[in-house]
């Protein structure tokens, strides 16, 4: 036995570990510690030795296995090594940074673009620079912990509106000091629920108080707006935002974070951005491959229609047999199966996967309060035969734990 110290600085955490032990002990399969042994396809991998399709992936547009994608990264990986061993305002920044900036900047229009090591950090990153202290940050309720802890880096006031109401939006902002530098936080696509945020009138709420916004679309790349640039352009409001932040680990099948803007001082935020300035960049594999996924990404407008076609599918098929939705009508490629508790979600979650299918389990403080998820993200690849056999599992699933469907309905 390790001799532990009197004040045990994990023992915080017992009661999280005691559910989660309870829950395995009683023969539970652990929703956090899936493995894919082998992955076939954007769809389909092998999960404790079945194949499974895959409904739980941010891989909206199927680029993970795109043969262009991963031709580029072979050839930087050959090319340029395998790492950088530095910060971007070191020795890691390589051309292919560059480059793959540039297609950011080809993608959305911009002056600038900066790429970061994960959205993660661009969000940590970029709000803890913009807003620092003496300054407001004005927040939806739901946003993303990356958004939150950006928040609490920068030590700017915190001040929250009720998820997607513009009405708060407007009072809370009304009530701030008229001087004061303000920054709105918006998020295009909710990433739990999978409901879109009413960003035309937001932005011009946000505008009218003098505030600067900055959207995260990292689930509305690649398929929002006819150029795939979110729900910004969706909305016809890019020219009233000024940061936009995204992620390379979704609709771009890799990893890393950005952020876009025409702000004509935004390339200062190279010197004083601490989660740009203070890690390693990505390997010249990963922005190489972004760069070719992000080329692509401009013009797939097959891809754009099969994914709206398989969410709306999946959404009308889940409706029919009686499930409780996160929105009434599909709205992202993300839709939130409503479960009525935790016990409920995970046997829920654990016979879709003994029948085949893998989705999310969610549960807070990723989702709002008491809200328990099954959540499910379409894919561009996904088949309509592995829709239908989606659907099947979920009745089967249902009918064998004995969920009352027409109940919920
Ligand atoms: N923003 C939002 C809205 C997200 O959902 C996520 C990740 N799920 C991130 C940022 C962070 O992205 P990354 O995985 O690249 O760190």
């Amino acid at each position: 036995m390790i001799d532990l110290p009197k004040h045990d600085l994990l023992a915080k955490f017992d009661a999280v570990a005691g559910e989660r032990q309870a829950y395995l002990d009683a023969g539970g399969r652990d929703p956090v510690g899936v493995v894919m042994s082998e992955v076939l396809s954007p769809t389909r991998a092998i999960i404790a030795g079945r194949e499974t399709i895959t409904m739980g992936t941010y891989n909206y547009m199927g680029m993970t296995f795109d043969p262009d994608v991963i031709a580029a990264g072979e050839a930087a990986m050959r090319e340029f090594g395998a790492g950088t061993t530095g910060s971007r305002a070191l020795n890691g920044t390589y051309a292919s940074h560059r480059a793959c900036e540039d297609a950011l900047k080809e993608f959305y229009g911009t002056r600038h673009a900066m790429v970061f090591s994960t959205g993660y950090q661009a969000n940590l990153g970029v709000v803890s620079t913009l807003a620092g202290r003496g300054d407001y940050v004005i927040l939806d309720a739901d946003s993303h912990a990356s958004i939150y802890d950006g928040c609490a880096m920068g030590n700017a006031d915190v001040v929250r509106f009720r998820h997607n109401s513009v009405e708060d939006l407007a009072k809370r902002l009304g009530r701030l000091p008229a001087a004061a530098g303000k920054l709105v936080i918006l998020e295009g696509v909710y990433s739990m629920l999978g409901d879109i945020a009413p960003l035309k009138e937001m932005v011009a709420v946000a505008r009218a108080h003098g505030a600067m916004v900055l959207v995260d679309e990292a689930h509305a790349m690649g398929f929002f707006g006819e150029h795939g640039r979110g729900v910004t352009e969706a909305a016809g409001v890019e020219a009233d935002v000024d940061f936009v932040i995204g992620t390379f680990s979704k609709s771009v099948g890799t990893v890393g974070g950005f952020c876009v803007s025409n702000h004509p001082k935004f390339e200062v935020l190279r010197l004083v951005c601490r989660p740009y300035v203070f890690t390693a960049s990505l390997p010249p594999a990963v922005v190489a491959s972004s760069a070719a996924s992000i080329r692509k990404l401009m013009h797939a407008p097959d891809k754009r229609r099969r994914l709206w076609e398989n969410t709306r599918a999946m959404h009308a098929g889940l409706r029919a047999r009686g499930f409780v939705l996160g929105t009434p009508t599909a709205e992202s490629a993300i839709i939130a199966v409503i479960m009525p508790d935790q016990a409920t979600t995970l046997a829920m979650w654990q016979a879709l996967l003994e029948r085949g299918v893998y989705v999310n389990f969610a549960r807070p403080p990723a989702t709002p309060t008491g809200v328990y998820l099954l959540r499910c993200s379409l894919c561009a690849e996904h088949s309509a035969d592995e829709i239908a056999t989606i659907l099947t599992a979920f009745e089967d699933a249902a009918a064998a734990i004995g969920i009352d469907r027409r109940a919920a309905a």
